[in-house]
């Protein structure tokens, strides 16, 4: 059982949709993240992205399989930066280079956009205090 939410965004000119589901523990949500690719993921995974795709691979809409132990805004950026790289990914031409890179498998990309923005978050929070 999870808490779904469905998210939606204008941004790239038509609307897409990004489904988070929400899970009691990590162990609930990597069951429920195996059971939509039928592979085990890393024990490790505090969060995971999953795409439905069209004929052509590309991401139609986003899967974000969090959960109640690890919803911390590192994870929550991480995965919401693996969903818009997919669906901007999704949106490029065939020949594009960027297509290749701009997936929900960029881990590189994931971790440096939530790097920056946990960063800036973390600072903005101390100044405050
Ligand atoms: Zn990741």
């Amino acid at each position: 059982m999870s808490d779904c939410y469905r998210l939606a965004s204008t941004a790239l000119g038509s609307r897409v949709t990004v489904h988070a589901h929400v899970h009691a523990t990590a162990e609930a949500m990597l069951a429920a993240a195996a059971a939509f690719t039928g592979e085990t993921l890393s024990e490790r995974a505090q969060g995971v992205t999953q795409a439905w795709w069209d004929e052509e691979e590309r991401a139609t809409q986003i899967l974000v399989q969090l959960n109640e132990e690890h919803l911390t805004h590192d994870v929550i950026s991480h995965e919401m930066a693996h969903a818009a790289h997919a669906l901007y990914g999704a949106t490029l031409p065939d020949d594009a280079l960027a297509r290749d890179h701009l997936t929900h498998f960029n881990e590189t990309l994931a971790h440096l956009h939530t790097d920056l923005y946990t960063g800036l978050l973390h600072k903005l929070h101390r100044r405050r205090r």
